[in-house]
């Protein structure tokens, strides 16, 4: 190779390494700075005292009165009782003000009745992110893992964290998912809870003795926040 070719491509090396590393090392700050939340402790942890709406007759006199006296009016009326509703409801209670909430069917009857239950931070929307280069999709990613440890702060004896298997049937599936997963491990940053990793068969089958061992090649195990 030609000597000045030689000094060419060793600068070009030079370049990539450190233009990749100073990337990486930006990224991991970014991914990794923002409020620290402080952790929870056995008093966080503690569910609220119970309580006991007022009867149904009560609540709809009280927003009837509502209309002709300053002294009961409402700061804000939600309409819908679904998770939506009721997480805006609890937030802006919370904050002092005045909250009616009405349902024309019954609490958490509609969609939130189908509901998986599970605190996520958007695995399938990052896949969205990664195939269709879909900024938004990421940003979404992003904003579930940061909500969700604002949940697991503010909200600790709701939800918890559970450890989740998921089986792998063909090979080519192995770096698909275990990739997946640890692009998901990276974006979460100090949102993560426990780094994902690949599981052998005989542990898949250790764990979980029931499952299909017929073409069973591993499984990823990851975390997941139920609520
Ligand atoms: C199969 C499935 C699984 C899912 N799994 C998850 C999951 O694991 N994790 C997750 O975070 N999300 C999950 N989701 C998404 C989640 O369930 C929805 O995003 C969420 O339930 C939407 O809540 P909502 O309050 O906006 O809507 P809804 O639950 O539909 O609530 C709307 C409420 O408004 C009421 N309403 C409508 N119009 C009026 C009116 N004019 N006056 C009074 N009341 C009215 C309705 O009766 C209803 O009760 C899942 C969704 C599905 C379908």
């Amino acid at each position: 190779m030609p000597p000045a070719l030689r000094t060419f491509t060793r600068r070009t090396l030079t370049i990539l390494t450190l233009s990749t590393a100073t990337a990486a090392g930006a990224g991991y700050f970014y991914l990794n700075s923002g409020p620290a939340y402080p952790p929870t402790t056995h008093e966080s942890r503690r569910p609220p005292p119970p309580w006991s709406p007022p009867p149904r007759a009560a609540m709809i006199d009280a927003l009837k009165r509502s209309a002709n006296s300053e002294d009961t009016q409402f700061d804000i009326l939600v309409v819908g009782g679904g998770a939506t509703g009721a997480g805006v409801a609890v937030d802006a209670a919370s904050r002092g003000l005045r909250v009616a909430l009405v349902e024309r069917e019954d609490f958490a009857s509609g969609t939130s009745s189908k509901s998986t239950k599970l605190v996520h931070g958007g695995v399938r929307y990052l896949q969205k992110a990664v195939f269709e280069l879909d900024y938004e999709q990421y940003k979404l990613v992003r904003e579930a893992l940061r909500e969700r440890r604002v949940f697991l702060q503010t909200a600790p004896y709701l939800s918890h964290m559970l450890p989740i298997m998921l089986p792998i049937y063909k090979y080519w599936q192995v770096p698909y998912y275990w990739s997946g997963c640890k692009l998901y491990d990276l974006l979460a940053g100090k949102e993560n809870m426990e780094s994902s990793y690949l599981m052998s068969k005989g542990k898949a089958l250790e764990q979980f003795p029931m499952l299909k061992s017929d073409g069973l090649v591993g499984a990823v195990a990851s975390t997941t926040t139920p609520v």
